[in-house]
């Protein structure tokens, strides 16, 4: 009778510390998983624009230096652009970006692939009312240049978007596609490139280009090789 509950006890404690060590095994691998710590950034809703300092870009991009840009692409066509036209330049008609269209027309381009136009940190991704559809905002750490130590590239009227604020992205890789801003448009890409990083989204159009860089020259200008 002695060994009979010393078998059920010892059995009993076999049968229960595999399923009570269980979810502790299964929190280990799930950390495990998870080796980088997510990045938080916080975005105002009213003024558009992620509420983050500067000091917080520095942090990001120390701890993750394989980020910096070593260089710029355009964001369709990549990475030359090919097979797309600008319908609407920098400046023309005090446009702050430009209007990145198919040779197709029309909305030919509707979907099509839209790239990170070089590595940086997500600090923007949020459906936008008024005409503005889908937004990512992009800012880039500039390690080595002598005038810029952070730019920003702003994609507007996507179709999808394809990251979140606090993703850390590629040159080249795919972060969205070409829409039409829900049909206000055909479809296009309105890109934007900035030298003060963290403005409010702005107006698409202004006299007041402060804080904006024409992109088709700045991109020439830095060219990964
Ligand atoms: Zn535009």
């Amino acid at each position: 009778m002695k060994h009979l509950l010393i078998l059920l006890v010892l059995l009993g404690t076999f049968l229960y510390f595999p399923l009570s060590f269980e979810p502790l095994f299964k929190s280990l691998e799930s950390k495990k998983d998870k080796d980088v710590t997510p990045i938080i950034i916080e975005q105002d809703t009213k003024d558009l624009f992620p509420t983050i300092p500067e000091s917080k870009y520095d942090s990001i991009f120390a701890a993750n230096l394989s980020f910096q840009s070593d260089g710029f692409d355009f964001p369709v066509g990549k990475p030359n652009g090919e097979n797309y036209f600008k319908a609407l330049k920098f400046g023309q008609r005090h446009h702050l970006g430009e209007d990145w269209n198919g040779l197709g027309g029309g909305n030919t381009d509707l979907g099509d692939p839209i790239y990170s136009t070089s590595d940086g940190l997500v600090v923007f991704s949020q459906k936008v009312c008024c005409g503005w559809g889908n937004i990512i905002r992009v800012v880039h750490r500039l390690p080595d240049h002598s005038k810029y130590k952070y730019v920003e590239s702003v994609y507007a009227h996507m179709h999808d978007k394809l990251v979140r604020a606090g993703d850390l992205v590629r040159r080249g890789q795919k972060i969205g596609t070409i829409g039409t801003a829900e049909g206000k448009y055909s479809a296009h890409l309105h890109f934007e490139m900035r030298d003060f990083v963290g403005m409010s989204l702005g107006p698409g159009y202004s006299r007041d280009n402060f804080g904006y860089l024409g992109p088709t020259k700045f991109i020439n200008l830095n060219r990964p090789y």
